[in-house]
Protein backbone atom coordinates (compact mmCIF):
# COMPACT_ATOMS: atom_id res chain seq x y z
CA UNK A 1 0.00 0.00 0.00
CA UNK A 2 1.29 3.21 -1.03
CA UNK A 3 1.45 6.44 1.07
CA UNK A 4 1.00 9.44 -1.22
CA UNK A 5 1.63 12.59 0.31
CA UNK A 6 0.42 15.70 -1.00
CA UNK A 7 2.74 18.57 -0.67
CA UNK A 8 1.21 20.90 -2.79
CA UNK A 9 -1.69 22.85 -3.28
CA UNK A 10 -2.59 25.45 -0.42
CA UNK A 11 -1.33 26.42 2.33
CA UNK A 12 -3.08 28.40 4.94
CA UNK A 13 -1.15 30.91 7.64
CA UNK A 14 -3.36 30.64 10.82
CA UNK A 15 -1.73 33.32 12.38
CA UNK A 16 -3.11 35.79 9.82
CA UNK A 17 -6.00 34.62 8.42
CA UNK A 18 -9.71 36.60 9.57
CA UNK A 19 -11.89 33.46 8.52
CA UNK A 20 -13.82 35.47 6.26
CA UNK A 21 -14.75 32.50 4.32
CA UNK A 22 -13.47 33.85 0.53
CA UNK A 23 -11.57 31.02 0.20
CA UNK A 24 -13.55 28.38 0.95
CA UNK A 25 -16.58 30.06 -0.97
CA UNK A 26 -14.97 30.50 -4.39
CA UNK A 27 -11.92 28.24 -5.28
CA UNK A 28 -13.51 26.58 -8.37
CA UNK A 29 -11.97 23.08 -7.15
CA UNK A 30 -13.64 22.84 -4.05
CA UNK A 31 -10.24 22.65 -2.72
CA UNK A 32 -11.03 24.02 0.55
CA UNK A 33 -13.57 22.95 3.22
CA UNK A 34 -14.90 24.44 6.53
CA UNK A 35 -13.94 23.59 10.09
CA UNK A 36 -17.55 24.17 11.89
CA UNK A 37 -16.11 24.06 15.13
CA UNK A 38 -12.86 26.40 14.54
CA UNK A 39 -15.04 28.73 12.02
CA UNK A 40 -11.90 28.50 9.60
CA UNK A 41 -11.15 27.28 6.30
CA UNK A 42 -9.77 23.69 6.00
CA UNK A 43 -7.66 22.17 2.89
CA UNK A 44 -9.32 19.08 2.25
CA UNK A 45 -8.37 18.33 -1.28
CA UNK A 46 -5.10 19.40 -1.95
CA UNK A 47 -4.85 17.13 -4.94
CA UNK A 48 -7.92 18.79 -6.38
CA UNK A 49 -5.59 21.92 -6.65
CA UNK A 50 -4.89 23.11 -10.01
CA UNK A 51 -2.61 25.95 -8.72
CA UNK A 52 -4.79 29.02 -10.39
CA UNK A 53 -4.00 31.25 -7.33
CA UNK A 54 -7.21 32.60 -7.32
CA UNK A 55 -7.53 32.02 -3.43
CA UNK A 56 -3.86 33.80 -3.21
CA UNK A 57 -5.89 36.74 -4.97
CA UNK A 58 -8.66 37.04 -2.96
CA UNK A 59 -7.12 36.58 0.12
CA UNK A 60 -7.65 39.55 2.09
CA UNK A 61 -5.00 38.67 4.78
CA UNK A 62 -2.18 37.28 2.02
CA UNK A 63 -2.94 34.43 4.32
CA UNK A 64 -2.24 31.87 1.34
CA UNK A 65 0.46 30.42 -0.91
CA UNK A 66 0.02 28.18 -3.13
CA UNK A 67 3.10 25.88 -3.43
CA UNK A 68 3.74 24.40 -7.15
CA UNK A 69 5.48 21.47 -7.69
CA UNK A 70 8.80 21.70 -9.44
CA UNK A 71 7.63 19.81 -12.84
CA UNK A 72 4.51 22.73 -13.36
CA UNK A 73 7.30 25.70 -12.74
CA UNK A 74 9.65 23.58 -15.17
CA UNK A 75 6.25 23.98 -17.66
CA UNK A 76 5.41 27.88 -16.91
CA UNK A 77 9.13 28.49 -17.41
CA UNK A 78 9.48 29.99 -13.98
CA UNK A 79 11.82 27.56 -12.56
CA UNK A 80 13.49 28.43 -9.42
CA UNK A 81 17.17 30.00 -9.83
CA UNK A 82 19.01 26.64 -8.23
CA UNK A 83 17.22 24.72 -11.19
CA UNK A 84 17.89 26.59 -13.99
CA UNK A 85 21.44 24.67 -14.03
CA UNK A 86 19.63 21.35 -14.05
CA UNK A 87 17.57 21.73 -17.08
CA UNK A 88 20.17 23.78 -18.71
CA UNK A 89 21.89 20.22 -18.66
CA UNK A 90 19.36 19.03 -21.10
CA UNK A 91 18.94 21.36 -23.37
CA UNK A 92 20.75 20.29 -26.77
S1 LIG B 1 -4.96 27.66 -6.39
FE1 LIG B 1 -7.03 27.66 -7.35
S2 LIG B 1 -7.67 25.51 -7.33
FE2 LIG B 1 -5.94 25.68 -5.90
S3 LIG B 1 -6.87 26.00 -3.90
FE3 LIG B 1 -6.46 28.05 -4.76
S4 LIG B 1 -8.34 28.69 -5.83
FE4 LIG B 1 -8.46 26.45 -5.45
S1 LIG C 1 -9.49 33.98 2.20
FE1 LIG C 1 -7.71 34.18 3.57
S2 LIG C 1 -8.46 35.29 5.37
FE2 LIG C 1 -10.26 34.50 4.26
S3 LIG C 1 -10.70 32.52 5.22
FE3 LIG C 1 -9.39 32.11 3.45
S4 LIG C 1 -7.29 32.11 4.30
FE4 LIG C 1 -8.61 33.08 5.81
Amino acid sequence: MYNLKINYGPEIDRKLCNKCGNCYQYCPQDVFGWDKDKNEPTVDYAGECDMCCFCEILCPQVAIDVKIPLHNLLDFGIAPVNYKKISDTFEE
